[in-house]
């Protein structure tokens, strides 16, 4: 070792920048539409501004305790109680932490011992694949596929992915990036390998307020029999409240889990931002209005962008919930998503997502990844100009 060699230690090898930045940068040099990074072109509720813009004036400004302000946990309590009749406790079962991606990092970092595996659901987000790797784990792919319009995967795969060595179970409902809402049958299966194997299950639920086919379609896995108490949940401020530069986010499990949580969390970031708790806290209490409207008006985008997608020629899977929408780019002769992207961008100027960077396996070859949480001119705009391929 010399200091001349990648100082990058050998299991975050291969992990270079993540594709969203990658894309994101391609759109601003180039001033293409960005439909590839997943965030909103409008701000959250104003009074939720306010109230943070108030907390840095009135001097909240220093260190919050380290689980996170007990104005929030208590407002994540109440949230998880009133919506799905879920009770934790806010001073144990509750903790604040920065985004949903550093309580993701934290959970497998202080869950899976090295050599021991992760099963989780192909394509995955990708923080997933790197913090399995920083924490010596070993993910275990299962495969989600096209059937009747919407990706789901196959019982026996997920069966046949479990061996003595899976500690974690990771799923993602609504997830990001096929759009599928996971239903309760789905999810029964998913308890039932849990409860059988003595797994853990950790949940991202960051888009648990984003389904489209009613408020109630989203199902936390907790809510299953059984399953409260070996599910670590986790979700965020970023997409409920269009917020996703704020980085708050929480995680709601049983006390020895929040603790193991908070062991590592404490040394990666001790807290998170005090302001912006204080403003979500506030949001969680008042805003419930403001978060169904945003649903409602994020259906009609699904729509509108679902339908421009076919109409140009794409196979479209009509997203249950998220930002995204995905398309299968063969009937328009291009060879795969890859492919597609650089043609798209070239002859369009749109930045979208090849899918199969979240993948292991090649299935993810012929989809690209749209986001559609953005204003209506620019997904007309899009639209339009997806005519020039
Ligand atoms: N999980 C999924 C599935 C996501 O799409 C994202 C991106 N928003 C995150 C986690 C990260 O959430 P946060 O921005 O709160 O860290
Ligand atoms: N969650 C966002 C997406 O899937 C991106 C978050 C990020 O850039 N890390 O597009």
């Amino acid at each position: 070792m010399t200091l001349e060699n990648d100082p990058l230690v050998a299991r975050m090898q291969g992990f270079g920048t993540t594709v969203f930045a990658e894309m994101t940068a391609l759109a601003i040099r180039t001033g293409a539409i960005n439909l590839g990074q997943g965030f909103p072109d409008t701000d959250g509720p104003a009074t939720m501004l306010e109230t943070a813009a108030a907390a840095i004036m009135g001097g909240a400004n220093q260190y919050p305790p380290g689980p996170g302000l007990p104005e929030l946990r208590e407002a994540v309590a109440a949230q998880r109680a009133d919506r799905y009749g879920l009770t934790y406790d806010p001073a144990e079962e509750i903790l604040v932490t920065v985004g949903a991606t550093e309580a993701i990092a934290a959970a497998i970092l202080a869950l899976v011992e090295t050599g021991e595996e992760v099963v989780v659901f192909e394509p995955y987000y990708d923080s997933y694949a790197a913090i399995i790797a920083l924490a010596g784990g070993v993910r275990r792919p299962v495969t989600l596929r096209p059937d009747g319009g919407r990706f789901t995967f196959d019982p026996e795969e997920l069966r046949a992915a479990v061996t003595p060595r899976t500690r974690v179970l990771l799923l993602n409902s609504p997830h990001n990036p096929t759009g599928t809402v996971f239903t309760r049958e789905e999810l029964e299966v998913v308890a039932d390998v849990c409860r059988e194997h003595d797994l853990i299950a950790v949940t991202d639920e960051v888009y648990e307020y984003l389904t489209y086919d009613g408020p109630a379609a989203h199902v936390p896995l907790a809510t299953l029999p059984g399953m409260r108490e070996r599910t670590v949940a986790i979700s965020s401020a970023g997409k409920t409240f269009s917020v996703t530069g704020w980085k708050i986010g929480w995680t709601t499990a049983p006390p020895r889990f929040v603790r193991a949580v908070q062991t590592v969390k404490q040394f990666v970031t001790f807290t998170a931002s005090a302001p912006y708790q204080r403003a979500v806290a506030y949001a969680l209490r008042e805003e419930g209005k403001w978060a169904e409207d945003l649903r409602v008006a994020l259906r009609a985008k699904r729509d509108r962008l679902s339908d421009g997608l076919a109409a140009a020629g794409l196979t479209t899977f009509r997203p249950q919930g998220t930002y995204f929408a995905q398309v299968d780019v063969r009937p328009l002769g291009f060879g795969d998503g890859r492919e597609f992207v650089t043609a798209l961008h070239e002859r369009a100027g749109i930045v979208a997502i090849p899918t199969q960077v979240f993948y292991d396996s090649d299935a993810g070859d012929p989809y690209v990844r749209f986001a559609f949480c953005k204003r209506d001119e620019v997904i007309d705009e899009a639209v339009e100009r997806l005519h020039r391929l």
